[in-house]
C-alpha cells in the first residue's frame, strides 16, 4: 500500500513518512505541486496526506485537482489553522466526492497519526485498477441489457448495455463503484470500453441469430475520446462482428475531467461519419452542458432520471423536461427519458412528445439470455412473468455461455 505526503515543510513530510513506514506502508514525501503531480503517477497512491498551507498553492486547490483526476483513495488533511478551517476544508473535499478519512490539527500528535495509518492499513481495498484489468482477463465482467421503448406504439427501440462485475469474493458490483477507479487511468478505461464494445457486438450477433434485430447502446467515458484511433477501433470491431454501424449508439456522459475539446470533437465527428449514433447521457446534470450540446454532433439527448422521477409531483422538473424536449426538437435530435418508473410518468412524457422511454416500468436490465423471452412477452402486451425460463431461452443461454468460453 502506497502513501504520499504533500507538505512544503520537508521535516514534517519526513516525520509522516517515518511513521507510515513503521505502519508497514510504502511512503514518499513531496514539497511542491509539480512533484506532487508527478508522484501521483499512473497508479495513484492509496493514501494521500495533504497539508493545507503549501506555499505556492493551497490544500483546497490540490483537492480540486485530485477531484478532477477522480482520485478515489483515502485523504488525510492536516493544518495549523483553527479547527473551523480544517472542518470547512473537509466539507469542500466531501462535496467534491473525495474520501477524507481524517483531519489532523498541527502540531501533529504522533499517536493520532499512528492510529489513523494503522486503521488505513487494515481497510480492505479489493477494487483497484489492477483488479479491473484482471476482471477483464478472467471474464468476470458481464453486460446486462435494458430495453428502451419508443412512444406510440410502444415497441422495442434499442437496448442499453450496462456493465456489471461478478467479483469472486464481493459478488455483483455495480459500475458506480468501479468506474471511478477505471477512469483514473486512461489505459484501464480504454481496455474496459474496448471490452464493452466487443461484448456488445457479440451480443448483437447472438440476438440476431435468435430473431431479435435491435440496435444496442453502450456507455463510453469522455476519457476514451482522447484517442484519435478510437473510431477506427470500433469500426473494425463492428466489421468483425458483421454489425452495421447504424446499429451502435455511444452514450456519453461529460465528466469533470473534461479534456481537449478539439480532440473530442474530432473523435465524435468521425464516429458519426462512420454511421454510428451518439447520445448525450444524463443531460441536465453536472457537466452535461448546453455548450457540449451545441458543439458536439449528438444525435440523441437522454434526459436525466433525476428530472423524470419526480415530474409528476414537481412543476420545476416538468418544466425542465418539457424545455429539454423542445430544445432537442429544435436542434433535430431525438429524446429518451431515463428512469421511467410509473405509467403516470410515461403518459406525461408521451404528451410532451418524448421519443423513447427507459426505466423499471418496462424492464430492469437483464442478462442477454432473457431478452428474447422478455420481448415475446412484451409484444403480446403481457406483464413481466415470474422469470420462467422456456426451454428455447435455456438453450440460448447455454449457447451464449459456450461462446463466451470459446
Ligand atoms: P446510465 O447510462 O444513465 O444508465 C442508467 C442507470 O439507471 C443504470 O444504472 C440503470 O440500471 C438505472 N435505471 C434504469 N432505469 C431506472 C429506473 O426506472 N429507476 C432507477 N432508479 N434507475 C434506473 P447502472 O447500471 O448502475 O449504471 C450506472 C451508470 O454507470 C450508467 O448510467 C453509466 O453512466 C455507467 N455505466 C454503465 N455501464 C457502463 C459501461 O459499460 N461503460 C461506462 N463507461 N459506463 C457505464
Ligand atoms: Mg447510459
Ligand atoms: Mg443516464
Amino acid at each position: 500500500m502506497r502513501l504520499l505526503v504533500f507538505d512544503d515543510d520537508a521535516a514534517i513530510g519526513r516525520l509522516v513518512v517515518r511513521l507510515a513506514v513503521l505502519a508497514g506502508l510504502n511512503a514518499e514525501a513531496v514539497t511542491d505541486a509539480a512533484a506532487f503531480e508527478r508522484s501521483l503517477g499512473a497508479t495513484p497512491p492509496d493514501i494521500i496526506v495533504l497539508d493545507l498551507q503549501l506555499g505556492g498553492t493551497d490544500g483546497v486547490e490540490q483537492l480540486r485537482f485530485l477531484a478532477a483526476r477522480r482520485y478515489t483513495g483515502s485523504i488525510i488533511v492536516m493544518s495549523g489553522f483553527d479547527p473551523r478551517v480544517l472542518e470547512a476544508t473537509s466539507t469542500v473535499a466531501r462535496n467534491l466526492g473525495l474520501n477524507i478519512v481524517a483531519a489532523l490539527p498541527k502540531p501533529i500528535r504522533v499517536t493520532s497519526l499512528e492510529q489513523i495509518l494503522e486503521q488505513q492499513r487494515s481497510v480492505p481495498r479489493p477494487l483497484s485498477a489492477e483488479g479491473v484489468l484482471a476482471a477483464i482477463r478472467n471474464n468476470e465482467l458481464v453486460l446486462e441489457y435494458q430495453p428502451i421503448v419508443s412512444r406510440h406504439p410502444r415497441t422495442l427501440k434499442k437496448l442499453e448495455a450496462l456493465l456489471r462485475w461478478d467479483h469472486p469474493t464481493l459478488g455483483r458490483v455495480l459500475p458506480g463503484e468501479f468506474l471511478p477507479i477505471a477512469e483514473a487511468d486512461k489505459d484501464v478505461i480504454d481496455k474496459l470500453t474496448d471490452w464493452v464494445i466487443g461484448a456488445a457486438v457479440q451480443a448483437w450477433g447472438l440476438l440476431r441469430e435468435r430473431g431479435v434485430s435491435t440496435p444496442i447502446a453502450v456507455n463510453v467515458s469522455t476519457l476514451n475520446l482522447h484517442d484519435l484511433a478510437f473510431p477506427d477501433r470500433i469500426a473494425s470491431r463492428l466489421a468483425d462482428g458483421g454489425m452495421p454501424a447504424s446499429q451502435l449508439c455511444l452514450e456519453i456522459t461529460e465528466t469533470a475531467a473534461s479534456l481537449d475539446a478539439a480532440r473530442m470533437m474530432d473523435v465524435l465527428t468521425r464516429v458519426r461519419l462512420k454511421g454510428m449514433q451518439i447520445a448525450i447521457d444524463d443531460f441536465g446534470t453536472g457537466y452535461s452542458s448546453l455548450k457540449a450540446l451545441r458543439q458536439l454532433p449528438f444525435s440523441e439527448v437522454k434526459i436525466d432520471q433525476s428530472f423524470v422521477s419526480d415530474m409528476t409531483t414537481s412543476s420545476d422538473s416538468r418544466a425542465i423536461v418539457k424545455s429539454i424536449v423542445d430544445l432537442a426538437v429544435n436542434m433535430e435530435m431525438e429524446t429518451i427519458a431515463e428512469g421511467v418508473e410509473t405509467e403516470e410518468t410515461a403518459r406525461m412524457l408521451e404528451q410532451f412528445n418524448v421519443d423513447a422511454l427507459q426505466g423499471f416500468l418496462f424492464a430492469r436490465s437483464m442478462p442477454i439470455d432473457d431478452v428474447p423471452a422478455w420481448l415475446a412477452m412484451w409484444m403480446k402486451g403481457g406483464k413481466p412473468a415470474s422469470t420462467q425460463t422456456t426451454s428455447s431461452v435455456l438453450s440460448f443461454a447455454m449457447d451464449v455461455r459456450a461462446r463466451d468460453r470459446g
